[in-house]
């Protein structure tokens, strides 16, 4: 194949998006790499659909952690998408642009141009409101944000009243004037379909004859002429390609892969190459450090009254779910379950908040941890509440454990390792107990399920969490933003230190985690980061 301008690694929530933004002006050929196939499947469209996509290898790397100490040694499942729009193809579809404080605190880390006044603007020219609510006239891009308060379950109702009663007031809009509060989460659908940025901004984009999208192509390492990157190696249909950029190439992997390849490719710590007999293109020591994640966990409550698993848990009513969905494209089949939450200060005295909360109309006690059988909750009555630390303070990090490319990175966590993550799980866990002894909450529950009212000291709070935490899926900073090429791997610009030609454009380079869900600041940090390539090669 003759060189292309730019060669885009992985067709993810970033991916998708650049390749639209680089392919748009008819100028530059672009090639879209992703190694996993296409996402018209009826799993990925239908929101409750993820339920099924959560374990399903079609579609899912379905990675594994190391054993975490800090939560009694279990390996923790990371489900990362393996298809065309990513882990957007697969998520729960809760979209949070964040709290201002976490990108103005990005700005301030050293990287300009990312404080909130100069990120808002491209979240505003993603967004599509679809004419609903304040931010509507503001936004002017192709990814529908659905509003969904008016079909939420009536329990979030007293959700939302029973934080009201402990001091926490309603916001309407989580991504617009008050992005602190408790409320309804707003979901990426369009017309009860699942919303992407493969649906939103590829699918359209792939109309123009200069973009060009290789699915089923795995890359397996990038290729460099001295210190500028001249294109990729990868595996299609059973055989090893070179292909050639011009211009550059974008890697938008996501957390996890994104430092593979640089670690494959001979970027990393120097140490760890020779190591594996990886020649060193370039050393450097902060590629699959800094590692960041969310970590929850849920209480579960027998509820007096009907929840949503009356209507999932029957035969019958999954039967008229299911018509209610084809008939309207409404119903639970339409929604996430995660359909109430919060952003909020356990202490008047903070500065931004420091818990994300959920709230959802469903129970599932029954299920596995790796299992999402959204469809089939708990068969009686329950509900749940979730909480998780927005802006942990543990690092962990990851390393290829073989030079091989088709052996899943090692993954270390490394959760819960600091006294302030320790602390944000203990002041949660009371947060939730006040929260269901609020009388509006009160008055429906038969009893807490788990972790039991038996557990009430701080310790026995910790240990519980330690038991049956999980990750909420965000993992970030992997090939983080920053000034300094001994801590970070890419400049404001999202270009390698270092290296020419080569751009990390993916949630591995947010420089700290966002307060909330992960693919929204992705697609955001994928528009700033094609306009910035767009115009850094004028
Ligand atoms: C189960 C789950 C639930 C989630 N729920 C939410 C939610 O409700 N709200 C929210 O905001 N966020 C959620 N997230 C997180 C959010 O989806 C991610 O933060 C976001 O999608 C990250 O985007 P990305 O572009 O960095 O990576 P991805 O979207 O993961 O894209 C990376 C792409 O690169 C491809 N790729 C990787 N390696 C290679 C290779 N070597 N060659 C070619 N292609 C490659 C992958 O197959 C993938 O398509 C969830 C994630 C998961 C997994």
């Amino acid at each position: 194949m003759d060189p292309v301008d730019y060669i885009i690694v992985g067709g993810g929530t970033a991916g998708c998006l650049v390749a639209d933004r680089l392919s748009a002006s008819g100028r530059d050929r672009v090639l879209l790499l992703e190694a996993g196939g296409s996402d018209r499947r009826a799993w990925v469209r239908v929101p409750i659909g993820y339920g099924r996509t959560f374990n399903d290898p079609a579609v899912n790397w379905m990675y594994e952690a190391e054993p975490e100490p800090a939560l009694d040694g279990v390996r923790s499942y990371w489900p990362r998408g393996k298809v065309l729009g990513g882990s957007g193809s697969i998520n729960a579809m809760v979209y949070a642009r964040g709290q201002p404080a976490d990108y103005d605190d990005w700005r301030d880390l050293g990287n300009p141009g990312w404080g909130w006044s100069d990120v808002l603007p491209h979240f505003r020219a993603i967004e599509d409101r679809g004419g609903v609510g304040a931010e509507a006239a503001a936004t002017h891009g192709p990814l529908r944000v659905t509003d969904v308060t008016t079909q939420a379950h009536p329990l979030v109702r007293a959700y939302i009243e029973a934080c009201a009663a402990i001091g926490y007031a309603y916001t309407p809009d989580f991504n617009g004037a008050q992005p602190e509060g408790v409320g309804v989460y707003q979901i990426t659908t369009r017309k009860g379909l699942r919303e992407s940025t493969a649906t939103a901004f590829l699918r359209p984009a792939l109309r123009r004859k200069n973009l060009e999208l290789w699915l089923r192509t795995q890359v397996l390492r990038l290729d460099f002429e001295g210190r500028r990157a001249a294109g990729v190696t990868c595996l299609r249909g059973g055989q090893t390609l070179a292909l050639r950029a011009r211009k550059a190439v974008v890697l938008c992997a996501g957390s996890v892969n994104s430092p593979q390849l640089l670690q494959l490719s001979g970027i990393g710590p120097g140490a760890m190459l020779q190591g594996f007999g990886i020649p060193t293109v370039h050393e450097l020591p902060a590629v699959g450090r800094n590692l960041q994640d969310h970590l929850a966990v849920s209480y579960f409550y027998r509820s007096r009254v009907s929840t949503l698993n009356n209507r999932l848990y029957p035969w019958w009513g999954k039967m008229l779910a299911g018509m209610q969905y084809v008939l309207t494209r409404r119903g639970p089949l339409s929604m996430s379950v995660n359909q109430g939450g919060g952003f909020i200060r356990s202490n008047e005295k903070l500065r931004t908040p420091d818990l994300q909360l959920y709230f959802n109309p469903a129970s599932y006690t029954a299920s596995r941890t790796r299992t999402r059988r959204l469809m089939n909750p708990d068969p009686f009555p329950g509900f749940l509440t979730s909480f998780n630390s927005c802006r942990p303070t543990s690092r962990g990090h990851l390393e290829i454990r073989s030079p091989d490319p088709l052996v899943q990175p090692a993954i270390y966590p490394n959760y819960l390792s600091t006294e302030q993550d320790r602390q944000d799980v203990i002041v949660g866990a009371h947060l939730m107990r006040r929260l269901t002894a609020a009388k509006p909450l009160a008055a429906l529950i038969d009893h807490e399920m788990l972790p039991g009212a038996a557990k009430t000291t701080d310790e026995e709070l910790l240990q519980d969490f330690r038991e049956r935490a999980g990750t909420v899926f965000h993992p970030v900073s992997t090939c983080v933003m920053g000034k300094d090429p001994v801590t970070s791997v890419v400049d404001a610009r999202l270009r390698v230190h270092g290296l020419a030609g080569l751009r990390v454009i993916d949630a591995s380079v947010f420089p700290t985690v966002t307060s909330g869900n992960t693919n929204g600041p992705t697609a955001m940090v994928a528009e700033k980061g094609a306009a910035m390539l767009l115009a850094d090669a004028e």
